[in-house]
């Protein structure tokens, strides 16, 4: 730290990545990216079309991508909200609507930004436990009179609550602003976008780095009441009004011209974590019911740390955090079927070496 930096920043824990090696291959299981490229339409379409415009800006509105993704998911344009990542639209929320007299509440075990955004802008945040089996209780949010941000899924649990709690939880906090973060709904949980018709103070988080293969694009988008957005707009007017950037927006508006190619990645997805569970139960793991791209799972004979190190010296990365709650379990990306069979080779070896 300089001896320039603001003294408001000086108590400030910033969000640790995953780890993104850029020395060795690993058979990569730790940021819950898609193992499939993009579809081959997204490759044309950035070379084509946009790459000898790059001395132009993007249109700030991202009108042309605003209009696919409101065809796709039924909405107007003036309900979508585009962002760097979903991590730039988080912090677009926490820094529109939260401050003292609107304090913030998320599962105390969860992705692990929204504590540091509230850190960020000295929020009083509130975090709320799970229950047991990191089960996320809706009841424990309704009313709660705060506003409140949801990982559904929830990560890194990969457990995921259905539409009816969620709308308990928003028409019962009339006068905050729930933000529901679907960066895993495409894996097998239910969206809460009809919802966003009904309720002016719902905002639904969506990534394109997951299910739609463009992690390294940085794109999410938010889709909510028209009011909402604006506000959402006024942020990024105030930040970095070209926030997207020509070669991603092409990219996206291919991506979701080609649906059906990122549809059936899902299902193989799906097909594989429902392959590694059962492999893992074999080896006498205990994994939680996982409606997302990864499983969190412990094993009885090796501390969550150990298997990490282990898996990764056989060059396989996982995540695993040191947090006492969670410290016995790992977080493992569901890969191609060829990585997950790594990974269980890795692991009966593991197992076999501790005896
Ligand atoms: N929300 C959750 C729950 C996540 O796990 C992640 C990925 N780390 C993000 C948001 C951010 O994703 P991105 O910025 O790549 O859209």
């Amino acid at each position: 730290m300089s001896r320039f930096l603001s003294g408001r920043f000086a108590g400030l824990e910033a969000y640790v990545p995953g780890e993104q090696p850029q020395d060795m291959q690993y058979v990569k299981l730790n940021t819950n990216e898609s193992p499939f490229p993009p579809a081959p339409a997204v490759l044309e379409a950035v070379n084509a079309v946009e790459v000898s415009r790059l001395n132009l800006y993007p249109d700030p509105e991202g009108t042309a991508l605003r209009g696919k993704l409101a065809g796709l998911y039924g909405v107007e344009p003036e309900n979508v909200f585009l962002a760097n990542g979903s991590d730039e639209l988080l912090n677009f929320f926490f820094m529109a609507f939260c401050d003292e007299e609107r304090p913030v509440a998320f599962p105390a075990i969860s992705y692990g930004f929204y504590p540091v955004y509230a850190s960020l802008y000295r929020l009083p945040a509130t975090a709320v436990p799970l229950r047991e089996g990191f089960r996320l209780e809706a009841q424990d949010y309704c009313g709660i009179g705060k506003n409140v941000v949801i990982a559904n899924p929830n990560a890194p649990t990969g457990r995921a609550i259905g539409v009816e709690e969620i709308e308990g939880i928003v028409k019962s906090n009339p006068d905050h602003v729930v933000m529901i973060d679907e960066a895993y709904i495409d894996f097998g949980g239910e969206s809460c976008l009809p919802l966003v018709g009904k309720y002016e103070n719902l905002l639904v988080c969506q990534t394109f780095s997951k299910f739609r293969s463009l992690a390294g694009g940085r794109l999410g988008f938010a889709i909510g009441d028209a009011a909402l957005i604006a506000d959402l707009d006024q942020m990024k007017y105030s930040t970095n009004s070209y926030n997207i950037n020509r070669l991603t927006m092409a990219a996206a508006i291919a991506t979701i011209e080609n649906n059906e190619y990122y549809v059936e990645n899902g299902r193989l997805i799906q097909e594989n974590r429902a392959y590694t569970v059962s492999e893992l139960d074999k080896l006498g793991f205990e994994t939680l019911p996982s409606q997302a791209n990864f499983i969190f799972t412990r094993c009885p004979q090796v501390e969550g740390g150990a298997l990490y190190r282990a898996l990764k010296a056989k060059g396989v990365l996982v995540r695993h955090w040191d947090k006492p709650e969670i410290a016995d379990w790992c977080r493992i990306t569901i890969g191609s079927r060829e990585q997950m069979d790594v990974l269980l080779e890795k692991v009966r070896e593991i197992l076999k070496e501790v005896g």
